[in-house]
């Protein structure tokens, strides 16, 4: 009934199929003004369920794909060989992936995603992900401190063998971007120092730290608010780059300072120099990432501290 009003939400009770998707209309894009204008998605969710992620509440604890002709046509159709799935999970459904990756390796492409550690306990996948042309992966380490990992319900990361898989990806020639959460309850003032060695002795070519934030409408958010420890309710400062809530170990202003120090160290000439490998394939995507990400530390830190 038409009533001449928006409601405050509109929500579907039911999860669209992804098959017959149209492809996204790539020609309208500007050239040039876009890092990766080949971006694709082959699936939605992720079969985990930690107790952070915004994506398992978005949208709901399933994993729905795109048959896999559908992906592979676009894929085919795309001009440049270098893209981007922009997946939550890109191995959360092994045989699907495996699928996927076997029909994309005669097309010859050169891409990255973001996916979990455990693919790095599949070497079949593992390979059949290199073959099809993975060169980076994103993947939530989140904590080198296993009573944080509980504390998180991130089940699939072990601590205990985060050095023998980031080397397999090393073997194959793929580069992780790893994803650092600090400030969590188990976390205190020398978290940071240690982070920043475990980067180094396993050689990450590039990482993403993030300040730990509670999600509004994840299990963390919940827990948070129950014990009175967000600071405010400001939707702006939940960027990951502020503090929003009272760390347990450490101050709001400690906790901000070590995360910027740990940012400007690791994007420093001192670091790159220990982690990286000169003989390693995408040297010079690695060397550019790291590179650009020193050349705006400034930058950064202001919107940090603003
Ligand atoms: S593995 Fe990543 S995407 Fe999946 S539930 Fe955990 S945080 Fe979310």
């Amino acid at each position: 009934m038409l009533m001449g009003t928006m409601k405050p939400r509109y929500a579907s009770n039911s999860r669209h199929d992804l098959t017959g998707l149209p492809p996204a209309k790539r020609d309208i894009l500007k050239k040039g003004r876009y890092s990766f204008p080949n971006a694709i998605m082959a699936s939605r969710g992720c079969p985990f369920n930690c107790d952070y992620c915004s994506v398992t509440q978005y949208w709901g604890r399933t994993y729905r794909v795109r048959p896999v002709a559908e992906v592979i046509a676009e894929l085919a159709a795309m001009p440049e060989d270098h893209l981007v799935f922009v997946d939550d999970n890109i191995c959360g459904n092994p045989a699907y992936a495996r699928e996927l990756f076997r029909a994309m390796i005669p097309l010859k492409k050169n891409w990255i995603s973001q996916g979990s550690i455990t693919l790095a306990k599949d070497p079949e996948l593992l390979d059949l992900a290199a073959a099809s042309g993975l060169s980076w992966l994103f993947i939530g380490i989140e904590s080198i401190n296993p009573h944080n990992l509980k504390y998180m319900g991130k089940k699939i990361n072990k601590v205990e063998e985060y050095a023998a898989s980031l080397r397999t990806f090393r073997d194959r020639g793929m580069n992780v971007l790893g994803s650092f959460m600090l400030g969590l309850d188990h976390d205190d003032k020398d978290t940071f120092r240690h982070t920043l060695a475990f980067c180094e002795e396993n050689r990450i070519s590039g990482a993403n730290f993030y300040i730990y934030t509670p999600m509004p409408g994840t299990r963390s958010f919940a827990k948070m608010e129950a014990e009175g420890r967000l600071l405010h309710k400001n939707w702006t400062l939940f960027d990951a780059n502020h503090v929003v809530f009272q760390p347990l170990n450490m101050t709001p202003a400690e906790l901000l300072e070590g995360f910027l120090w740990l940012y400007n160290s690791f994007y420093s000439l001192n670091s790159l120099r220990k982690r990286i490998n000169l003989s390693q394939p995408s040297l010079l995507q690695t060397v550019a990432l790291n590179i650009g990400r020193m050349v705006r530390r400034q930058a950064f830190v202001a919107a940090c501290r603003s």
